[in-house]
């Protein structure tokens, strides 16, 4: 899935249609293909955890997700796309520009109906109205759940995935197996999932340790070998429910596994 910090930056790179009029539009999925979108005026396009909300004139909401391959190019008109065309799966121009979707979920909507679309989602990392102390309370619903799987839940909060998952957990001393009310600082690794999202929103490489050498830039996500901090074999382990398991990356030494405070 990508992270909340691509997908806001997605939205940024759609920020180039903004105030622009479509003069066409092609949405190459079957129930949308009669819909053409031409002549209406971009509003702007906003993110919400990891779906993107592009607003047009006439009350008409552009609704994409970008899934776990999807991306959104925007290019001069006429310069060759960077993506096979059968993988486009929408294309908006504007007098001098194209943006063209590919491999994304499409939908169509009305402005005013978007809240049945992300409605659901608990705090966005990056949005405006960010609340920490929603987020710590969505996390604690589920006391039993894994941490790392309430994490990744975008109703508890919106815009993390497998890797800052990884790397919260690190930062945080967290084993992500640990049951969320044995996390002895939920507040702090909340924080911490902010501080790094917060951090990689402009940036297009993503660095937690601070060392930019390849190969050293994530503590623990996808790493194979030694803890970067203590030396201990980071291992992996599976999350998540029956049939849609995800890989987690940890250090057994930096992350323990607690038990509940209360057991
Ligand atoms: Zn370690």
């Amino acid at each position: 899935m990508p992270e909340g910090d691509s997908v806001w930056q997605t939205a940024r790179r759609l920020d180039a249609l903004e105030g622009h009029v479509l003069t066409g539009s092609d949405l190459r999925i079957p129930s949308l293909a009669t819909v053409d979108l031409a002549g209406r005026q971009v509003l702007g396009t906003v993110s919400r955890g990891k779906h993107l909300l592009t607003r047009l004139t006439d009350g008409i909401t552009l609704h994409s997700h970008l899934r776990m391959e999807g991306r959104w190019d925007v290019q001069a008109a006429g310069t060759p796309w960077r993506r096979p065309a059968h993988e486009a799966r929408a294309v908006l121009r504007t007098e001098k520009s194209e943006a063209i979707g590919f491999s994304i979920l499409l939908d169509v909507v009305a402005t005013e109906a978007e809240q049945s679309l992300v409605g659901h989602l608990g705090p966005d990392l990056l949005g405006a109205d960010w609340d920490p102390v929603l987020a710590v309370r969505r996390l604690q619903r589920l006391p039993h759940l894994s941490i790392g799987e309430a994490l990744v839940d975008q109703r508890n909060l919106a815009g993390i995935g497998n890797i800052y998952r990884a790397e919260a957990c690190f930062l945080a001393g967290v084993d992500p197996n640990t049951r969320v009310d044995a996390v002895r600082n939920l507040p702090k690794l909340v924080a911490i999932a902010h501080q790094l999202l917060e951090t990689h929103r402009d940036r297009h490489s993503r660095i937690t340790t601070g060392d930019r050498r390849p190969g050293r830039r994530l503590w623990v996500y996808r790493r194979q070998g030694p803890c970067l901090r203590c030396g201990t074999p980071v291992r992996t382990g599976e999350l998540g429910p029956e049939g849609q398991e995800r890989t987690v990356w940890l250090c057994p030494s930096c992350q323990p596994d607690l038990p509940p405070a209360s057991s």
